[in-house]
């Protein structure tokens, strides 16, 4: 396993960051999560879109979107993964700690490369258990910013207690997201997913599956809902770049519809799977 750190690739264990680095002493960091399907990057240019967006709302100093590129597949190809999960993180820089900053920073850039862990076949096949959670995270979670602990804490708290995630609801009784992935509802027929406000991160495969239904002729409606329609819709899935398509079949001990893996969100599975391998050079 490979680590990147400010141009240089060497092994995990040999890379360091100093103590000064702002995203270790303020969380004032950001980072991208990117895999790969046989061989090839799923929906790079989507995921360098929203890393450049995430460094410029919390206005860092830029670093090249092509030199970013560039490290990233050459980390890439060093490590000879076909199927390759990339860590990215940025952070303002590296300065003496005091809350402001300067401008003219240089960021600290530094990546790690592992082979995909998959998560379980039976997770999939038999659906995961969810709990919901209180959202108690800041009020801009567009940003992917590396302060996770409320994340952390509510997956936690879903492995205490036998589940397999969280899902995040606002104090207003609003279903934002899972932990680490984004939250659709199936209910008639059609999807509902929360739509894109500073509430919930606009995640990558979330925008794959909108693309699926759109070319499958699926309806998907992006607006709120609370509790009650999550407990009582057909189907539930959280989508993410590892957990893909993954059918929640529980939520907080009550069955989502008769407990099983529903047909659209098996459907939405395939298609997904279909269009990371299709992406791909023969
Ligand atoms: N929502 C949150 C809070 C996340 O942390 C993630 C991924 O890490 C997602 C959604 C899913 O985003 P993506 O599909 O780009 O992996």
């Amino acid at each position: 396993d490979l680590a990147y750190l400010n141009g240089k690739i060497m092994p995990i264990g040999k890379a360091t960051v100093p103590i000064e680095d702002r995203g270790y002493q303020f969380g004032d960091g950001i980072y991208e999560f990117v895999a790969s399907y046989a061989g090839r990057l799923f929906m790079l240019e989507e995921h360098l879109d929203r890393l450049e967006r995430s460094m410029g709302e919390l206005t860092f100093d830029a670093i090249a979107r092509e030199d970013i590129k560039k490290a990233i597949l050459e980390l890439f190809e060093q490590s000879g993964y076909p199927r390759a999960g990339i860590y990215i993180q940025i952070s303002r820089g590296v300065a003496p700690r005091n809350h402001a900053f300067s401008r003219g920073m240089s960021p600290q850039f530094v990546m790690t490369i592992r082979a995909v862990k998959e998560l379980p076949k039976s997770l999939r096949e038999n659906g995961a258990r969810a709990i919901t959670v209180k959202d108690l995270r800041w009020g801009r979670c567009d940003i992917k910013s590396v302060q996770l602990v409320p994340n952390c804490l509510a997956k936690q708290k879903a492995l205490d207690a036998g589940c397999d995630d969280a899902i995040f609801v606002s104090d207003q009784n609003v279903v934002r997201e899972g932990t680490s992935s984004n939250l659709f509802i199936v209910s008639d027929g059609r999807l509902i997913t929360h739509p894109l406000t500073h509430n919930i991160l606009p995640g990558i495969t979330r925008l794959a599956i909108l693309g699926i239904c759109h070319s499958a002729g699926i309806e998907v409606q992006e607006s709120f809902f609370g509790i009650e329609e999550l407990y009582g819709a057909d189907e539930v899935f959280l989508t993410g770049t590892i957990t893909e398509v993954l059918p929640i079949v529980r939520i907080d001990d009550k069955p989502i519809g008769d407990a099983a893996v529903g047909p659209i969100t098996r459907r939405l599975y395939a298609l997904l799977r279909e269009k990371a391998l299709a992406d791909t050079p023969a």
